[in-house]
C-alpha cells in the first residue's frame, strides 16, 4: 500500500496511452503478475447519508499502479483482464483487501459499511460464495458491513443462475447494491425479484439535474421507482451542490461523488471517519 495520502497521488497518470495490439499484449502479460508484485491498490470513495451528512459508508475502487504507465483506471484493465481470464485472481485480492480493511474499521468501533465491485464473470464463478464466507468467518466480521456492487447489465444474461448466486450472497449477509441502475436494460420487474438491498442510480442520469427540467423528472421517476420497489437509493457522480441539493429533495438516501469527497487511500479514509 502506498503511504501518499491526499488526493493528488490518486490522479492517474497518462490514460490516453494508445492500446495498440502490442501494447495491449504487454498489458496482458503485465497483469498476469499484478497481484503477486503487488501493483493493485484500492482507493475509497466515501458515501454519505443526506440525512444527516454523515459517511455511512465507502466504495472500493480498484488502482493499477503499473510500473511505466503510472496510476491506471479500471477503464484501461478490467474487461482486458476479464477477456483473458485474468480477473479471478485481481477479484479474489479485491475482496481479501476489502475484508481486512473492513475488518480494521470495525476493530475501531467504527459502524460503516464498505461496497466492491464484481464484473459478470465474476458471477459465473462456484466458489465465489464459499471464499467469501470463508474471508468473512476468518476475519469474524459482521458480514452486513460488506456490500457488494453489480452492474445492472451483469443481470442481462444468466438471470437464474445469478439470482440463485445472489440469493446465496443474501444469506451470507452481505448487502447486495445494482450499480449503474438506470443506463442497462434490465426489466424491473427482474429486479423486484432478486434480494437487492440498494439500487445505485447513474451518473449519467443525474447529470443537469440543476439545469434541465426534463432530466429532473427523469431521474425523480428513477428514484421514485427503486423507492416503490422499497429499495434503498444511492446516487453516484454527484459533483455540485445543485444536483446534492435536488437529492435531498427527492428524499434520496445516500449519495457520493466529487463534491462530497474524491476516492481516497484507505488510511485517509479512517481518519475523515473521526
Ligand atoms: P462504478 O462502480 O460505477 O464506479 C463509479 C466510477 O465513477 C468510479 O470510476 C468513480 O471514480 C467515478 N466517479 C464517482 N463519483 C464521480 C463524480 O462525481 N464525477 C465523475 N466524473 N466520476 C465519478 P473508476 O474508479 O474509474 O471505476 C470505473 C468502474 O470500474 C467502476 O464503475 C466499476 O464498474 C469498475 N471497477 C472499479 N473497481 C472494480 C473492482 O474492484 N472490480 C471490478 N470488477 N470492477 C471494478
Ligand atoms: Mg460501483
Ligand atoms: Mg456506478
Amino acid at each position: 500500500r502506498v503511504k501518499a495520502s491526499g488526493v493528488s497521488s490518486y490522479q492517474f497518470a497518462n490514460t490516453q496511452v494508445a492500446v495498440d495490439a502490442r501494447s495491449e499484449y504487454a498489458l496482458i502479460s503485465e497483469l498476469r503478475s499484478a497481484v503477486e508484485q503487488e501493483q493493485m491498490e484500492l482507493v475509497y470513495m466515501p458515501q454519505i447519508a443526506l440525512e444527516d451528512g454523515a459517511i455511512s459508508g465507502a466504495e472500493a475502487l480498484l488502482r493499477w499502479r503499473h510500473p511505466r504507465l503510472g496510476l491506471l483506471a479500471p477503464a484501461m484493465f478490467i474487461e482486458l483482464a476479464e477477456r483473458n481470464q485474468l480477473l479471478k485472481p485481481i477479484g479474489e485480492w479485491v475482496c481479501q483487501q476489502v475484508v481486512k480493511d473492513a475488518h480494521a474499521l470495525n476493530a475501531q468501533g467504527k459502524d460503516t459499511v464498505l461496497s466492491f465491485n464484481l464484473s459478470a464473470s465474476q458471477m459465473d464463478d462456484a466458489g465465489l460464495v464459499d471464499r467469501l464466507r470463508l474471508l468473512i468467518e476468518e476475519s469474524e466480521l459482521p458480514a452486513g458491513s460488506l456490500r457488494i456492487e453489480l452492474k445492472e447489465d451483469t443481470l442481462l444474461h444468466h438471470v437464474a443462475e445469478i439470482e440463485n448466486l445472489l440469493h446465496r450472497l443474501h444469506q451470507l449477509g452481505v448487502g447486495l447494491t445494482i450499480d449503474n441502475f438506470g443506463a442497462g436494460a434490465c426489466a424491473v420487474e427482474t429486479l423486484t425479484r432478486l434480494p437487492i438491498d440498494l439500487l445505485k442510480i447513474d451518473q449519467r442520469l443525474l447529470r443537469d439535474t440543476e439545469n434541465d427540467p426534463a432530466k429532473r423528472s427523469l431521474a425523480s421517476t428513477m428514484i421514485a421507482v427503486a423507492q416503490i420497489m422499497g429499495k434503498e437509493v444511492v446516487a453516484e457522480g454527484i459533483e455540485t451542490q445543485g444536483q446534492a441539493d435536488f437529492l435531498t429533495g427527492r428524499h434520496c438516501h445516500h449519495a457520493q461523488g466529487f463534491y462530497y469527497y474524491r476516492p481516497m487511500v484507505f488510511e485517509t479514509f479512517t481518519r475523515i471517519l473521526h
